[in-house]
């Protein structure tokens, strides 16, 4: 039977990735967990994420994978809110979350987690940054509607096409 060939890293952006908005303009901070269990913002908005995210985040983690958070939004700091509103900070290991080129974001994974790029894979859903990361050698997967379990599938064997 053929390797498993399987990523070291998996790494996710965040806006339109992760969850259906722009953190920095569509919705409005403080953010807060209702007794209902979910996250509203300030008006009163119910702030949602794509529906697989979370399952799969749990499946992933629970099945040994490191995963990883790049994101260029302008406001940090709600971002990081939110991923801890939605209890997701226990499956990221690590987060590069500031704006510009996401190839810098790539470079801090590769120092300080010493895994090579072509053992990485990445999803997001702007072009302009599956080009930029791609020229590293990290597997990336244009995930133009977001996360789903399909685009999961899709992104585990191009990683696998591309390392045997
Ligand atoms: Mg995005």
């Amino acid at each position: 039977m053929a390797q498993q060939m399987k990523p070291k890293i998996i790494v996710f952006d965040l806006d339109y990735t992760l969850w259906p908005f722009w953190v920095d303009t569509h919705v409005s901070p403080p953010f807060n967990k209702h007794k209902d269990g979910k996250v509203y913002d300030q008006d009163q908005q119910l702030i949602k994420y794509y529906t697989d995210v979370p399952g799969m985040l749990h499946k992933l983690h629970n099945d040994g994978y490191t995963l990883g958070v790049a994101s260029r939004t302008d406001t940090p700091p709600e971002a990081h809110k939110l991923m801890e509103l939605f209890d997701w900070d226990k499956y990221f290991r690590y987060k590069e979350v500031y704006p510009g080129n996401k190839i810098n974001h790539f470079q801090q994974f590769q120092s300080k987690s010493g895994i090579p790029y072509k053992d990485m894979l990445f999803f997001d859903d702007e072009i302009r940054n599956i080009v930029d990361v791609d020229k590293l050698g990290v597997t990336c997967i244009h995930a133009a509607d977001g996360m789903s379990n399909a685009v999961l599938t899709e992104g585990l064997q191009k990683f696998q096409m591309n390392n045997c």
